[in-house]
């Protein structure tokens, strides 16, 4: 009848009314024996139906308002929200038809659980959307970080490994399939990334990075370290601290794992403030030879992915300056205060950002 939303609910409800009156009237047996139901049950079937309707109508208001503080977080950026799903260069030819609207609208569907979050919301998933993270690493800890933040919606995600998937990895890098055995790492992570989150701009580097690199990491907003040679660590510790970019550092052997934000620049340690020096020969035995439980790196990875949120969002309090040690053998967590040294060959000359201090 071409009737609006609201029209048909009044009517629904005068029948409703009409029908129970008919029903508690006197003269109306024979009507109730006639549709066989008694006044109760019509009642509660009523009350049962105006609180689903009142329920879905408050669901409305709450996604209007998100809605709104989508908008207002910044408004250009949804223009940018939609021009990042044009970018995406694989297989998304979806993403490429969507319109403006509609990749709002995606984003808003896909990003719902965190927005109603008190503390990301809106905003908070804006921010997520703008920011752009380097993964050094894509194992163990940098397979499920980079998963958890491609699924939050990351804007920018670069990964950077030079090895191929080995048979060996798939005990516990549950990014990648069989099919995948002898893939560059970056290239297989990349493509399972744009499948879980076309809205995100992924990029993949096949090779390790050193200290040459201190540009590109400069370009970052946090890098997350994964990679399990000392030398490496220290090294992006180094250009870290340097650059004042955050560095959020996880590492596992055998059944333990930990996990740290160094940022000197927020008046925390550096790596190298707490690892002056490389272990000795035999001391740090890699995962090859220490062996590793499968899902320990899907703990300490996840939890590197949180702590990224986190730190883009600026929600709760961040491990700068703690460290935190999971023991997956014996089920116990505990947390270690680490302190910046004051005749650290790396950071002593970092001055502390006010701003974020
Ligand atoms: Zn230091």
């Amino acid at each position: 009848m071409g009737w609006g939303i609201l029209r048909v609910l009044v009517a629904i409800v005068l029948v409703w009314i009409v029908v129970l009156v008919l029903m508690l009237a006197a003269p109306a047996a024979e009507f109730r024996a006639a549709i066989g139901i008694d006044p109760q049950a019509w009642f509660a079937g009523g009350a049962v139906l105006g609180l689903l309707l009142g329920y879905a109508a408050l669901i409305r208001r709450a996604r209007a308002a998100a809605v709104r503080r989508w908008g207002q977080a910044d408004s250009p950026g949804l223009a940018a929200l939609s021009d990042k799903a044009a970018r995406v260069d694989t297989a998304t030819s979806d993403a490429r038809r969507t319109g403006w609207g509609e990749a709002q609208s995606e984003a808003l569907d896909r990003y719902a659980r965190h927005i109603v979050l008190r503390e990301i919301g809106g905003p908070g998933q804006a921010r997520l959307r703008d920011s752009s993270v380097l993964i050094v690493g894509a194992g163990g800890l940098g397979a499920p970080a980079a998963l958890y933040l491609a699924a939050a919606g990351v804007g920018r995600i670069t990964i950077a490994d030079p090895d191929e998937v080995s048979v060996s990895n798939l005990q516990r890098q549950i990014i990648y399939r069989s099919s995948d055995a002898g893939r560059p790492k970056g290239l297989a992570a990349a493509e399972a990334l744009r499948a879980l989150n076309p809205l995100v701009h992924i990029q993949a580097m096949r090779r390790a990075l050193d200290k040459n690199d201190e540009a590109l990491i400069g370009e970052f907003d946090l890098v997350l370290d994964g990679t399990d040679r000392f030398a490496t660590r220290a090294e992006i510790g180094t250009i870290c601290a340097k650059a004042g970019v955050p560095l959020i550092s996880g590492a596992i052997s055998q059944w333990e794992g930990q996990l740290t934000l160094y940022d000197p620049s927020a008046g925390g340690p550096c790596f190298a403030c707490i690892f002056p020096e490389a272990p000795s020969e035999g001391l740090a035995l890699s995962c090859a030879e220490a062996g590793v439980a499968g899902p320990l790196p899907g703990v300490i990875g996840s939890m590197m992915a949180l702590e990224a949120i986190k730190q883009i969002t600026g929600a709760g309090a961040s491990l700068l300056g703690r460290m935190l040690i999971f023991d997956g053998l014996y089920g116990e967590n505990r947390t270690i205060t680490l302190h910046r040294r004051k005749d650290c060959p790396v950071c002593s000359g970092v001055e502390q950002n006010d701003a974020e201090a």
